[in-house]
């Protein structure tokens, strides 16, 4: 679809209580920090005014749910349709025996840090990854030994008509940074078992973690994380160095020194110049050892026009 499309579709939006933006820079949303503009950006103000919102919005219209885009790449010529923030009443936790509820516009860090405070042990790993608990159940994100896969009990969904459903852990049929939810679902949220520990063993756990992180990441930087997911017996990161690809840049984008699998934006990259430079590296891994690397990092929008 395309952005010059008439916009007719934009002066027929349902009527919400959340905030609606026209033509807003994705950017500043993104730890990219690149990107053009969404047609649309919603931030809903509670969940009947996203279900509202759904339930009246043509099904013809795209709609696409970041959540702080720590594993998105905008592209330059923007996103066609609506871009749903989940944030505020969203972002709530709620804590029952040994078993946590997390809105999917939680920071996964601080659910972690939330375990950590009322001694349940298991969820440590989320505080080695800086996404929403919506984009950890998309990716099911995982970190240091542990995975969504481990600790999810439940979640909650939107289908793209507003329905609602609860997905059993079998539902969201997790793999390796997967999960076969539908892909234009939206999550509300998760249920997630720990285990009751020591809140001083949980504490160094997490501190473990946050070292071992600066240790084996450039940090502080432009990044999406990890770019490729890891092919099967092999380390993306492995295969990316054997190739040349250390360093390796393109306009103002360049294959991090310190961790090759992360793509970096110097300060003035284009979108287009982290993916093109993240599909010249995966030309050189195809020529230096056969294998197809595949895009961990989610790419969304158009290219913009040259
Ligand atoms: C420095 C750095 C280190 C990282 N380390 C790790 C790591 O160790 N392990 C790991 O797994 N990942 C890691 N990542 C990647 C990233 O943090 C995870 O993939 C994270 O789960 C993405 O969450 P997000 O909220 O930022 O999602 P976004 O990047 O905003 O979105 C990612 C995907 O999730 C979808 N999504 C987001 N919210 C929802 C929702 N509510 N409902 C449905 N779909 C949704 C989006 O549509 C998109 O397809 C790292 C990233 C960075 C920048």
């Amino acid at each position: 679809m395309s952005l010059r499309r008439t916009n007719d579709w934009r002066d027929a939006l349902p009527s919400v209580r959340g905030r609606i933006s026209f033509d807003a820079p994705m950017a500043p949303f993104t730890w990219f920090r690149v990107g053009g503009k969404a047609e649309v950006l919603y931030r809903p103000a509670d969940l009947d005014d996203l279900i509202g919102f759904l339930a009246e919005l043509p099904l013809e219209i795209p709609v696409t749910v970041i959540g702080v885009g720590s594993n998105l790449l905008v592209r330059d010529g923007g996103v066609p349709g609506v871009i749903i923030r989940l944030a505020g009443s969203f972002a709530n936790i709620s804590i029952t025996d040994n078993t946590l509820t997390a809105g999917a516009g939680a920071l996964d860090l601080t659910v972690a840090k939330t375990a950590q405070e009322e001694g349940i042990a298991g969820l440590e790993f989320l505080s080695g990854v800086p996404g929403t608990i919506g984009g950890a159940l998309r990716m099911n994100a995982g970190a240091f030994g542990g995975e969504m896969k481990d600790v999810t009990i439940s979640a909650n969904a939107l289908d793209r008509d507003g329905t609602l459903h609860l997905l059993s852990l079998a539902d969201l049929g997790f793999s390796y940074r997967h999960s076969t939810a539908p892909e234009d679902w939206i999550f509300l949220s998760a249920t997630l078992k720990g285990r009751f520990g020591d809140r001083e063993d949980i504490t160094a756990r997490m501190d473990a973690i946050q070292t071992a992180r600066e240790e084996a990441q450039p940090t502080r930087v432009r990044t999406g994380g990890s770019t490729f997911a890891n092919p099967e017996g092999h380390k993306a990161w492995q295969l990316v160095d054997a190739a040349g690809c250390r360093g390796l840049s393109r306009g103002g984008a360049q294959v991090s020194e310190k961790h090759c699998n992360f793509l970096l934006n110097l300060g003035d990259a284009t979108a287009a110049d982290i993916e093109d430079l993240g599909d010249e590296v995966r030309r050189r891994v195809m020529q230096t050892s056969g294998i197809d690397l595949q895009w961990e990092i989610r790419r969304i929008g158009v290219r913009a026009k040259s």
